[in-house]
């Protein structure tokens, strides 16, 4: 079966085709800008090369259909027509407590999905523009919601509930959900692969390290804790999030710098992490470069790893050990720097690089340890993608 993979942002719509049979990624792509001028849908074939498109895509109708009449266009598609798409997995960011595992799309759910929107407002409503969208599109495909919450459900309360008072979880929810989890699960999956051993006798540490960044302890196969919260705001400093913060600092910038609620959000989700501090980007390979000669540059990257090392640390003491630390995404699949600076004075817990082979990981399956540790440390590329086909496909065909 051939699955379309769709990832909706407010102004964006990512998507991958994949063949369920081979796993093989036929193409994939981004719609950007939708609803600016000069939108633009990027395509990459997976034979031949990519391909940029302008045009005027208004809304997520519009991008869905110009991403399928790309995908089955003569000189750069990989189907012939529409009909050949079997199923559609979509990313949800949200799934609150009600979604502890992937689901197939119906009336119920999307109604289940439209109240979640006060936990998400930042993202649920794309994710929902976006299912609807190729509802209008695909008429009568079946389509399954994959939730990034879903595999932090079994965190036990004292993860996940906060030191406030107790009714606001019950009035509001206000718990801690955790995201990425489709990567952490993934990752986790491909080190009992490279270990040897199941999920279910293992200890990990899973460090999604990408414009967003979060990190897990999987203990026996189960997410016991995250450090992203209520939102995907809270824990490991970011491209362009704060990270973990003291809550009263914004009441006093709220109240000092006059801003509205809308701005005081901004501030912490657009204007933060690396690029608040650094003040040159929040892209960790520009960080990295400037480092060398702009303090804050420096700064910035210091925070980064002291953080993640933190965390690591703390994680460890979650779990009572671990077998095994990984990094994924972006920034943990190809730099060696992050990597090296958040383990580094890490050997006493038993955590230590051999430096030439974090030097090559670059984005490929490795472990990077040094010979005499008692936690392995491994780079593996993450594919949340292949995860929501695959999600799809076993709900579709059931
Ligand atoms: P997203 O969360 O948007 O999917 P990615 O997982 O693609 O993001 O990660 C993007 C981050 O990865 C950026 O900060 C980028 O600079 C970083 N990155 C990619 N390649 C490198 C590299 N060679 N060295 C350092 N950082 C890198």
């Amino acid at each position: 079966m051939k699955v379309l993979v769709i990832n909706c942002g407010s102004s964006s719509v990512k998507y991958q085709l994949i063949d369920s049979e081979t796993e093989l990624s036929l193409a994939k792509g981004m719609v950007a800008r939708i609803g600016m001028s000069a939108s633009v849908l990027t395509h990459k074939p997976h034979d031949r090369p990519e391909v940029i498109v302008s045009g005027e895509i208004l809304d997520h109708i519009v991008a869905i259909e110009y991403v399928i009449a790309i995908l089955t266009s003569e000189n750069h598609g990989v189907i012939k027509d529409r009909s050949e798409i079997g199923a559609v997995g979509h990313r949800v960011v949200h799934g609150g407590e009600k979604f502890s595992a992937s689901v197939l799309i119906d009336d119920a759910v999307m109604q289940e999905l439209r109240s979640l929107i006060e936990l998400a407002p930042l993202h649920n409503p794309h994710n929902i523009r976006g299912i609807n969208a190729c509802q209008k599109t695909l008429d009568n495909v079946p389509m399954v919601a994959v939730f990034d919450t879903a595999f932090h459900h079994q965190m036990p309360p004292h993860a996940y509930i906060y030191g406030i008072p107790y009714v606001l979880y019950r009035r509001y929810g206000i718990r801690r959900y955790g995201f990425h989890g489709t990567s952490h699960h993934y990752v986790a999956e491909r080190a009992v692969e490279m270990l040897g051993k199941p999920l279910e006798e293992l200890k990990l540490i899973t460090a999604h390290l990408g414009n967003g960044a979060s990190i897990a302890a999987i203990d026996h196969g189960k997410s016991v804790d995250t450090s992203m919260g209520f939102t995907p705001l809270e824990g490991l400093l970011m491209g362009t999030r704060s990270g973990d913060l003291d809550p009263a600092i914004i009441l006093h910038v709220m109240a000092r710098e006059e801003l509205s609620l809308h701005e005081a959000n901004t501030l912490m989700n657009k204007h933060s992490g690396l690029s608040g501090i650094s003040g040159v980007s929040s892209d960790m390979q520009e960080i990295v470069k400037e480092a060398e000669t702009n303090p804050n540059a420096k700064l910035a990257l210091d925070i980064y790893c002291y953080r993640l090392k933190k965390y690591i640390a703390s994680y460890i003491g979650a779990m009572n050990g671990a077998d095994a630390l990984i990094f994924t995404a972006g920034i943990g699949e190809n730099s060696d720097t992050v990597r090296r600076l958040a383990c580094e004075n890490l050997d006493f817990l038993g955590i230590k690089l051999d430096e030439d082979k974090n030097r090559r990981a670059l984005a490929v399956e490795a472990d990077i340890s040094a010979a005499d540790t008692r936690i392995k440390t491994l780079v593996i590329p993450t594919n949340e993608e292949l995860v929501i086909a695959r999600d799809t496909v076993e709900l579709v065909v059931e």
